[in-house]
C-alpha cells in the first residue's frame, strides 16, 4: 500500500508513464524511441528504445525503489545532468500496473526478460532481442480505483501522451521518435538533428515557415519562436527545456510573452520552442515529484536573458527602419518563406530601440509626446522624455481606429453612414457564398449589404469612419478575409483591421499640427500603442544617448 501511494506522485496518468519511460530511453542514449499506445494507455503502453540496455544482473535492481544508476554520489544531486535521478519511476509504475521488460546491453548475447505484477517479480528469463530496452505496461491503475476513476476518455489521455512525445521530439531532434496510437501512426520525426524538421512535423509546414530562429550555436537560449503574424489563442504552444529537460515555468512563459510586447493582439499567444542551457548547479530539478517544475538560482537574470534573446530574434526579422548610421540591409519581410537563421549582426539592440517593454500585465503606456512637425507627409516628429520619436501616421491612426472599431462593436454603438446612392459590388461565386453566411456579422460592424442578383450586392451603409474613396476597397478586403479559410487572426480582428486601414490617414496626407496632436493624444489612450493592428511598429525612437553618440558628444 505504501508503494501505491508514493507511486501516485510520479504516475498521475498514462502520459506520466510515457514521460518516465521516454526519459529513461533518452538517458540510455537511444537514437530511436517508439511509443505504442492502446486504449488511452490503459490497455497498453509500450516504449521501445535502442539505448544502452540493462545488464542482466541489474534488471531486478532497476525495479527497486531509489535504485538509480545515474548518480554515483549523493552530492551529485546538486548537479543532475540526466533526466532521471531518483530511481523511482520503474518501481512506481510497476506498483500500479503489469509491467514487462525486455532488455539487452551491448556486451551480452541474450536479452533479459522480466515480468512483474503489482510490483512483484513473477517471471525472469533470457530471450533473444536487439540491443536496447522495451518496457510494456498493461492494465494501468486497475488496482488503484481512485486513480482509475479520474482518468479521462481514451482520446484525452491519448492527446496528453501525444503531447509528451511531441515535447521530447522537439527537445531531441537527433532522436527518431515514432508514436502509434491504437495502431495509427500519430507522429514520426526524422531524427536528423534539425529542429526545423521536427517543427514541420509538429506544427505543419505553414507555421514552421513562419518560425524565427532564436540564438545560434553558442547561445544559452536557442530554438524557435513564431513570427508575430502567427498566433495562438492559448499558451499551450510554449515549450521550454532546461538542459533539454522539459519544464513548466510561468516565469519563462512570461519572459517570452514580454518579448512580444506590442507585437501580438490582446489574447493571442506565440509559439515557442526554447532550450536553455544552464550550469547544472544553477537549476534545482529536485523540487517536484514529476520533475516538471524546476527552480532557478538566478531567475531574474534568466528572465531578462530569455526576453532579450526572443526580442532580438523578432526585431531582427521585422521590417524596422534602421536608426544606425551604417545603412543596414533591409530585414527580410515578415512572411519570408523558409525557416531562416538571421544573419549574425553586431548589435541588435542598436538596430531598434523600441520603447522599453513594460511589465507583463499592466497596459503599455506611452510617454507624453510633444509634436514638432511632419516629415515627408509620412511621419510625425515628436519629442519625448527620452529622445526623439518618429511616428508612422498611417500605422498610428490604424491602431487608434482599430481599437475604436472593436470598442464600438463590443458596446453595440457602431457609427454608420448610410449611402444615398447605394454602391454595387460584384463578387465571385465563392465570395458571394461567404458573404451570404456572414451578412449578420458584417452588419454588426455597420456594413449593410443587400443581395442584388446572384453575385452582386448593394452596399447600403458602411462604418462612419471609412473614407469615401475607400468604401469599395474596404469591403472587398473584408470579403476576401472572410473567404480566406484558417486565417491567422480572428475574424473580428481581421474585419476591424480592414476597416481601420481604409479609414486611417494615408501616407502622403499632409496633417496640421492640431491633427497630429489629436492623433498622438488618441494613441496615448490605446491599449497597444506600439504596433499597428498587423503587428508592425507604429513608432521608432532615437534615444537621447543615441543622438549624442551620433554627434560625438559621448566618449
Ligand atoms: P532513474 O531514471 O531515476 O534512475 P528509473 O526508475 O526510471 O530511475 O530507472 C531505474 C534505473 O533503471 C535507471 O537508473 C537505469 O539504470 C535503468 N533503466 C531504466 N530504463 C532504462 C532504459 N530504457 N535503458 C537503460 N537503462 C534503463
Ligand atoms: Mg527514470
Amino acid at each position: 500500500m505504501v508503494s501505491k501511494i508514493a507511486a501516485g506522485e510520479v504516475v498521475e496518468r498514462p502520459a506520466s508513464v510515457v514521460k518516465e519511460l521516454v526519459e529513461n530511453a533518452l538517458d540510455a542514449g537511444a537514437t530511436q524511441v517508439t511509443v505504442e499506445v492502446r486504449g488511452g494507455g490503459v490497455s497498453l503502453l509500450r516504449v521501445i528504445d535502442n539505448g544502452s540496455g540493462i545488464p542482466s544482473d541489474e534488471v531486478e535492481l532497476a525495479f527497486r525503489r531509489h535504485a538509480t544508476s545515474k548518480l554515483s554520489e549523493f552530492s551529485d544531486l546538486d548537479a543532475v545532468s540526466s533526466l532521471g535521478f531518483r530511481g523511482e519511476a520503474l518501481p512506481s509504475i510497476a506498483a500500479v500496473a503489469d509491467v514487462e521488460m525486455l532488455t539487452r546491453s551491448a556486451d551480452e548475447v541474450a536479452g533479459t526478460y522480466v515480468s512483474l505484477t503489482s510490483g512483484v517479480l513473477v517471471e525472469k528469463g533470457q530471450r533473444g532481442c536487439p540491443q536496447g530496452t522495451t518496457v510494456t505496461v498493461r492494465r494501468l491503475f486497475q488496482n488503484v480505483p481512485a486513480r482509475f476513476k479520474f482518468l479521462k476518455s481514451a482520446a484525452t489521455e491519448g492527446s496528453h501522451i501525444s503531447n509528451v512525445v511531441t515535447q521530447y521530439s522537439l527537445a531531441f531532434p537527433e532522436v527518431r521518435f515514432t508514436l502509434f496510437i491504437d495502431g495509427r501512426l500519430a507522429l514520426q520525426t526524422q531524427g536528423n538533428g534539425e529542429l526545423s524538421d521536427v517543427l514541420v512535423k509538429v506544427h505543419g509546414l505553414k507555421v514552421a515557415e513562419e518560425m524565427v530562429v532564436v540564438g545560434d550555436g553558442g547561445s544559452a537560449v536557442r530554438g524557435f519562436v513564431s513570427s508575430p503574424s502567427v498566433a495562438r489563442s492559448s499558451r499551450s504552444s510554449l515549450s521550454f527545456f532546461v538542459n533539454r529537460r522539459w519544464v513548466r515555468s510561468p516565469a519563462l512563459s512570461r519572459a517570452v510573452e514580454d518579448a512580444y510586447h506590442g507585437l501580438l493582439m490582446t489574447g493571442k499567444h506565440p509559439i515557442a520552442v526554447l532550450n536553455i542551457d544552464l550550469p547544472y548547479q544553477d537549476v534545482d530539478v529536485n523540487v517536484h515529484p514529476t520533475k516538471r517544475e524546476v527552480r532557478f538560482r538566478n531567475e531574474g537574470d534568466l528572465f531578462a536573458t530569455v526576453q532579450k534573446a526572443v526580442r532580438a530574434a523578432l526585431v531582427e526579422q521585422m521590417p524596422v527602419p534602421s536608426v544606425r548610421r551604417q545603412p543596414t540591409a533591409v530585414a527580410p519581410p515578415l512572411h519570408s518563406a523558409a525557416v531562416q537563421r538571421p544573419p549574425a549582426r553586431a548589435s541588435q539592440e542598436e538596430l531598434f530601440e523600441g520603447p522599453a517593454p513594460s511589465r507583463p500585465t499592466s497596459r503599455s503606456v506611452l510617454p507624453i509626446l510633444r509634436v514638432l512637425g511632419q516629415l515627408s507627409g509620412l511621419y510625425i516628429i515628436a519629442e519625448g522624455p527620452d529622445g526623439l520619436y518618429l511616428i508612422d501616421q498611417h500605422a498610428a491612426h490604424e491602431r487608434v481606429l482599430f481599437e475604436r472599431v472593436l470598442a464600438q462593436r463590443a458596446s453595440s454603438e457602431v457609427e454608420v453612414q448610410g449611402l444615398l446612392e447605394p454602391m454595387t459590388i460584384e463578387l465571385t461565386p465563392r465570395q458571394a457564398e461567404v458573404v451570404k453566411v456572414h451578412l449578420a456579422v458584417l452588419g454588426s460592424y455597420g456594413i449593410a449589404l443587400e443581395p442584388f442578383g446572384q453575385q452582386t450586392y448593394l452596399v447600403r451603409a458602411v462604418p462612419a469612419m471609412v473614407r469615401g474613396d475607400a468604401v469599395t476597397g474596404a469591403i472587398r478586403e473584408i470579403v476576401d478575409s472572410l473567404a480566406e479559410e484558417g486565417g491567422k487572426v480572428s475574424l473580428e480582428d481581421e474585419i476591424a483591421a480592414s476597416i481601420a486601414c481604409h479609414s486611417a490617414v494615408k501616407a502622403g496626407d499632409v496633417l496640421s499640427i492640431e491633427e497630429m496632436r489629436n492623433l498622438v493624444r488618441d494613441m496615448e489612450s490605446t491599449e497597444s500603442p506600439h504596433t499597428c493592428p498587423h503587428g508592425r511598429p507604429t513608432m521608432i525612437r532615437f534615444t537621447s544617448a543615441q543622438v549624442e553618440r551620433e554627434f560625438g558628444r559621448v566618449t
